[in-house]
């Protein structure tokens, strides 16, 4: 009854999960209610004593977890920053897992690698002196690019923090108050601690004051700090504001401090060139990240860490000597089989070893759209978000919260006669019944203290028609609700 890993048995099951997977982003799965008890029943239970077999494995996961998997793929989904894979890089992920389990060791996958992170770094305009690792997502390629900053603050006055710690210096990471909660853990992690962040404030747009920057910058070192990073953002996450690198770029520069771009969200957005501009001073950066998994529709767990050289990575985060993995290594021109080199050894540029080969789901993608195919979705994407704009400016029961920078908008239902207070709530209700009843889930932030219903457009499956439909959707519950709650003044 079971098949096992031998001939023939990946084809027989994938293709299974395939036809599967093909019903559920076709959503002709019935619409799948949260029913954690049937859950309990089919999936749970005591640790089983004995197998059921891969054949009962396969037929839970086409019955029962794909079509009670997460609605992220949805045409309508514009929530938070992430979004469903597409095809490419879904294979690519694939065919990795099995013919690749390992990103190391010299085969072809090892190769595009490499290969797609020199593309990747191009597509993002970071020139080819910027040589990147692939991690797990924006998260730990903020720890990985501020690891090196720390690395090289250090190293500066004489310290290696990665072989001896740190050593009683009060280090400073300078970023703005819409920077991502993930710059803060990465200096708890670190050992900075959490507290050495300092937030710069911000204009109208949300954006990092240069001026503010260079005070307390300028304030710190007179009272003997050890700056460690400038942590700007090229899309923030609640807004997609695009920090004035250029300048924060010059400052951090002046002042020998490292320069971090946080591109995680945003980066690629630079492909419009409607916004390309705002993008300037990237090329003062001393790291950059960007998550594939985001506006790249690779399935999650794909982000890149750039840095001019990978030998400061090295430093700060070898595992030191290991016999059991460079015993393996022979001369370059003496490589035959794919097990004489680990080749590139990732494993020493950051806080894994054991890694899937992640590059081929960029290649993937990359290769099936080009630049060209790949421009087209970010501007249809900035699109997206200035159609909801503008429809919300031309509503007169509709506020438009931000003028969009990226393919994230923010806006709220504004009925008249409704005191400033009363609007978060309504706006909150708004979105809980969006969810619940509609096929549209954007998600929500805080806007300068307003609750802005925030859809961001990364999902390659939404069209006009989802933002038009979210709009109308938002005017309707919110006409019920502010009718609703209309309850006489007390
Ligand atoms: C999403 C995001 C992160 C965190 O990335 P993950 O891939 O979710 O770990 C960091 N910075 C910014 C600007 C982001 O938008």
């Amino acid at each position: 009854m079971s098949t096992g890993p031998e001939t023939g048995a990946f084809a027989l099951h994938l293709g299974k999960i395939a036809a599967a997977l093909d019903r559920f982003v076709e959503f002709e799965h019935p619409d799948a209610l949260v029913n954690a008890d049937v859950w309990r029943k089919q999936l749970g239970g005591p640790l089983p004593s004995d197998g059921a077999g891969i054949d009962a494995v396969i037929a839970e996961l086409t019955d029962v977890l794909i079509p009670n998997g997460a609605r992220i793929s949805e045409p309508g989904f514009s929530g938070f920053i992430t979004t469903g894979p597409t095809t490419a890089p879904v294979a690519a992920a694939t065919a990795s897992a099995i013919a690749a389990p390992q990103r190391y060791t010299m085969n072809a996958f090892n190769f595009v690698e490499e290969t797609s992170l020199l593309w990747l770094a191009e597509l993002a305009g970071l020139g080819p002196h910027m040589k990147g690792v692939y991690v797990s997502g924006g998260s730990v390629a903020n720890l990985v690019a501020l690891g090196a900053a720390r690395q090289h603050a250090y190293e500066a006055v004489g310290i290696d923090p990665g072989a001896e710690g740190l050593n009683g210096l009060s280090p400073v990471i300078y970023t703005s108050s819409e920077a991502h909660h993930t710059i803060q853990r990465a200096a708890g992690v670190l050992g900075l601690g959490r507290s050495a962040v300092r937030f710069v404030p911000i204009d109208e747009r949300q954006r990092m004051r240069p001026d503010a920057l260079e005070e307390m910058m300028a304030a710190d070192r007179a009272a003997g700090l050890l700056p460690v990073a400038v942590a700007a953002a090229a899309g923030t996450t609640n807004t997609g504001a695009i920090d004035p690198l250029a300048a924060l770029g010059d400052i951090a520069r002046s002042h020998g401090v490292w320069f971090h771009v946080d591109g995680a969200y945003g980066l690629l957005g630079r492909l419009d060139e409607r916004v390309a501009d705002r993008f300037a001073g990237l090329e003062h950066a001393d790291s950059v990240i960007v998550d594939p998994h985001k506006w790249l529709a690779a399935p999650v767990g794909v982000a890149a860490a750039f840095v001019r050289d990978r030998a400061i990575l090295h430093r700060a985060f070898t595992q030191g000597p290991a016999e059991y993995l460079e015993g393996s290594f022979v001369a370059e021109d003496d490589v035959h089989n794919s097990l004489d080199s680990m080749g590139i050894p990732y494993g020493d540029f950051a806080v894994e070893l054991s890694a899937p080969a992640r590059g081929v789901q960029v290649w993937a993608i990359i290769r099936e759209l080009g630049v060209s195919g790949i421009r087209e979705f970010i501007v249809h994407d900035n699109d997206l978000a200035r159609r909801v704009t503008t429809a919300a400016r031309d509503h007169p029961r509709l506020e438009a919260l931000i003028e969009p920078e990226l393919s994230i908008a923010c806006f709220r239902y504004r009925p008249p006669n409704q005191s400033p207070a009363g609007l978060n709530g309504l706006n909150e209700r708004i979105l809980r019944r969006l969810v619940r009843e509609t096929a549209f889930v954007p998600s929500a932030t805080v806007v300068a203290g307003s609750y802005a219903i925030r859809p961001c457009y990364i999902n390659r499956r939404s069209t006009i028609a989802d933002v038009d439909g979210m709009v109308e959707a938002v005017v309707r519950i919110g006409d019920d609700e502010s009718g609703r709650s209309a309850a006489p003044a007390i």
